[in-house]
């Protein structure tokens, strides 16, 4: 994402709501977002030169960004249908290490479960997803 995208959807940021789980019952109102996760889905050309394809993002809200952050919580998210579901890795009964396994295709949606992505999306790695606010900043510096 260049600069100016990315200066364009934080000043949007402003009434949008997370779009992450956060049970049922509970109203997207309730969660004004504060930050975008932006995840770059691509392919690599060779060791050097990779394509984004195309960008996820997804506004999310604070309490999302904190557990994002932190060690308890990884987020398991269908990127078919934006469905995500949040698991405690204390009582999970798999070890899991990452903050977001991305799901092609979940119980939750009509798409065939193409596979489990962590790590590296077709080539770029999971690292690369990023908060916009946090790249924002240091593409400005
Ligand atoms: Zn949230
Ligand atoms: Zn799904």
């Amino acid at each position: 994402m260049n600069a100016i995208d990315g200066l364009q959807l934080l000043a949007e940021l402003e009434g949008e709501h997370c779009e992450l789980n956060h049970g049922p019952d509970t109203r997207a109102e309730d969660f004004p977002a504060v930050d975008y996760i932006v995840i770059p889905f691509g392919y690599k050309i060779d060791e050097v030169q990779e394509v984004a394809a195309r960008e996820l993002v997804i506004p999310v809200c604070a309490e999302c960004a904190t557990a994002l952050s932190g060690e308890e919580w990884t987020l398991l998210y269908c990127f078919e249908c934006n469905s995500s579901h949040w698991i405690n890795r204390r009582l999970a009964k798999n070890r899991y290490r990452h903050h977001i396994l991305w799901l092609r295709g979940c119980p939750d949606c009509s798409y065939e479960f193409g596979g489990l992505y962590f790590n590296e999306v077709n080539g770029l790695a999971d690292e690369r997803a990023e908060f916009l606010k946090i790249q924002a900043k240091l593409s400005a510096a």
